[in-house]
């Protein structure tokens, strides 16, 4: 896997601005279940900000992911702007207090391999962020059946049927018998 890094060193010269496309399963995003489906566009910029490094940018990709109804395929487009503030680790940051220390190494480091900043990685931080909460393989998904588990959206049932049927037959019972009186 092709590993794409912003050089912290570069940004005393400036903003250091970069973008590419990454080719679908490029980025492994450690579930079997999720895909990348098309290309992944994106471009990032990096910037210092006082002590810390600000990095902008935006990533725009598809990914099949399970759909929230049926458990099918679902496709769905991402689009996810990013504004975020990177602190690099150096002997400076040592003298902070130990526990946040270590919340902050914990969280931070991962996209730091020395002074280079791991694009991959943010992106793929970014891109799991932005997927879908109810995903769905269709507007009109019919999902699966609550009580036998066919899929609506190929099958049909006797479920419904038979939890209204009762139901159905008591009115239509209720209303013979008003019928009757009444006639
Ligand atoms: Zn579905
Ligand atoms: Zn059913």
């Amino acid at each position: 896997m092709k590993q794409y890094f912003i050089e912290l060193n570069d940004l005393a010269e400036g903003k250091v601005s970069v973008q590419g496309s990454f080719e679908s399963g490029l980025i492994d995003l450690a579930a079997e279940n999720l895909q990348q489906a098309g290309t992944l566009d994106w471009s990032v910029a990096a910037e210092r900000a006082g002590s810390e490094v600000r990095v902008t940018g935006t990533l725009k990709t598809g990914v099949e992911l399970p759909c929230s109804r049926c458990l099918e395929v679902a496709r769905c487009e991402v689009t996810k702007p990013f504004d975020l503030y990177f602190r690099q680790r150096d002997e400076m940051m040592f003298d902070e207090d130990e526990e946040v220390e270590l919340d902050d190494q914990e969280t931070r480091t991962a996209f730091f391999t020395g002074t280079k900043l791991a694009i991959t990685e943010i992106l793929r931080e970014q891109l799991l962020l932005a997927l879908p909460m109810k995903p769905l393989c269709k507007v009109d998904c019919k999902g699966l059946c609550p009580s036998c588990g066919t899929n609506l959206n190929v099958n049909t049932c006797q479920c419904l049927q038979e939890q209204f049927s009762p139901h159905m037959d008591t009115l239509l019972e209720i209303k013979k018998r008003l019928e009757e009186r009444s006639s």
